[in-house]
């Protein structure tokens, strides 16, 4: 059957054989006789084929869904691998009495993923400058193997395999369950505050001077904007408020995109109109603060159900790197200005920097560092021609990709990228495998 990541398009949708285990004792099962290579599969919101098997099995982990146990004074939540952050949301992360809450200690900008896929890219939020990746915050879990044993992993039980297994994209074996540190929090809701800036470099000196006191950071870039404009951008930064308890989200959207239009709807005059009329949004004060609930700062796209439908039938591109402090400005100016001259603008050019904390997983994506994310229709030959020189200036930069964006990074820009490819690859499932894997040359010869 078609299994489709959240890019969708041909490039991000494998025809592949899909086991649907209804406990984790039938997923270790499916995942120790798949009878072809074998991938566990979150919820799909990672955007190409880092969560696709083609030609092989999937074990869709979305009804392994169930709580297992909460500690309410430690802050300690056990559940099994398919359970949503959305769920843990909306049934733990809720103010009590002292108005205070247990909170996710890091979360994407969706919260419609999994806590195994959430482990296995190693996720990052806008906390990252205080509270690393998601796996920094996993105290331990247990993983199926292809030969049928369950292995307790933790930071001193099998740690080399715990270390593999975050950010291990999949491909150590499939989590079952896992037990992470909630974060306590003064309150739910957030005081947030957005500024604008005119260039680049006044991002950098707002993110230095905001890390020190807000805990979320993140800024959305006009990538449109060329000359003395080149960078600007709105700079948005939260931290948790006291006493003031926000509800969580609703569980659906409130609007759904219902079905995929024949082309795109997102590009071209549109987007310029789009990016001059936000960046001017905060045109008279410059700044605006507000308090309130923490949807709209952490997760401003789940309000759209299937907003990635908006792309049409061929789907989109995600780009995500990150580069070195040392080089980051200049980086980051040459792929904007590579951007604009190509006339394929993005609606989400997030631009944010990573702290220096490190991420437990070898394989793990965050480092110290600028990261910019961006998406592109896919346009055929042009958007991967863009696409090839991102990658160049990263690479050049000593950067390297995000594997749970990406559709085309070659093989050695990934080993350039990632340092600890050769201490990773004896922890591999002798089963496992996936569409990113073979093609950055993980397992099996590159695809060429
Ligand atoms: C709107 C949007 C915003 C996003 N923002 C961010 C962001 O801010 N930061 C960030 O880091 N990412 C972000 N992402 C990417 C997303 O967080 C990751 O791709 C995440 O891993 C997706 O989780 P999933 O449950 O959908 O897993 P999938 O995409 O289905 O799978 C992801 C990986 O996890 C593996 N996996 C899944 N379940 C298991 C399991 N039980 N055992 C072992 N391996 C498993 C899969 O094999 C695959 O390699 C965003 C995505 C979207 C759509």
């Amino acid at each position: 059957m078609s299994y489709a990541a959240w890019g969708g398009g041909a490039h991000a949708t494998a025809e592949v054989r899909a086991i649907r285990p209804a406990s984790v004792d039938a997923a270790r099962r499916g995942y120790a006789s798949p009878g072809t290579s074998v991938l566990a599969f979150g919820n799909g919101r990672s955007y190409g084929d880092v969560c696709l098997n083609p030609g092989g099995t999937l074990i869709d982990c979305r009804s392994l869904d169930r709580f297992v146990d909460f500690d309410r004074t430690t802050g300690r939540l056990t559940c099994e691998a398919g359970v949503l952050l959305a769920d843990i949301l909306a049934s733990i992360c809720r103010s009590d009495d002292t108005g205070g809450a247990w909170f996710l200690p890091v979360t994407p900008g969706t919260r419609f993923v999994s806590v195994g896929g959430a482990i296995a890219n190693d996720v990052h939020g806008k906390n990252h400058h205080r509270f690393g990746t998601f796996g920094r915050h996993v105290l331990s879990f247990d993983l199926a193997r292809s030969n049928g044993e369950v292995v307790s992993c933790s930071p001193t039980e099998n740690a080399a395999l715990y270390r593999a297994t975050i950010g291990g994209l999949g491909l150590t074996g499939l989590v079952l369950r896992a037990t992470i540190q909630l974060r306590r929090v003064e309150g739910t809701a957030l005081e947030a505050e957005d500024v604008r800036f005119d260039r680049l470099d006044e991002f950098f000196s707002l993110a230095a001077e905001a890390d020190q006191a807000w805990d979320y950071t993140a800024a959305w870039v006009d990538c449109l904007a060329t000359g003395r404009s080149l960078g600007r951008g709105i700079f948005s930064r939260a931290r948790h408020r006291a006493g003031a308890g926000s509800p969580p989200p609703p569980l659906q959207p409130r609007i759904t995109i219902p079905v995929r239009p024949p082309v795109s709807l997102v590009g071209g005059l549109g987007l310029r109109a789009f990016n001059a009329l936000y960046w001017r949004k905060l045109s008279l004060r410059r700044s605006e603060r507000t308090v309130g609930g923490y949807e709209p700062v952490f997760f401003p796209l789940d309000a759209i159900g299937g907003w990635n439908r908006l792309y049409g039938p061929r789907g989109f591109f995600q780009f995500q790197c990150v580069v070195p402090p040392a080089v980051a400005a200049e980086a980051i100016k040459d792929m904007l200005g590579a951007v604009a001259a190509s006339g394929q603008g993005s609606m989400l050019a997030v631009l944010k920097t990573f702290g220096d904390l490190p991420s437990p997983g070898i394989l793990s994506f965050p480092m110290a560092g600028a990261t910019l994310a961006l998406d592109f229709p896919d346009r055929g030959d042009s958007t991967r021609a863009l696409l090839a020189r991102l990658e160049t200036i990263t690479v050049a930069a000593g950067g390297r990709l995000y594997p749970a964006k990406d559709c085309v990074m070659t093989a050695n820009t990934f080993r350039d990228g990632y340092a600890g490819l050769a201490a990773f690859k004896p922890h591999i499932d002798p089963a496992a495998a996936s569409g990113f894997a073979r093609r950055v040359g993980i397992i099996g010869p590159a695809a060429s």
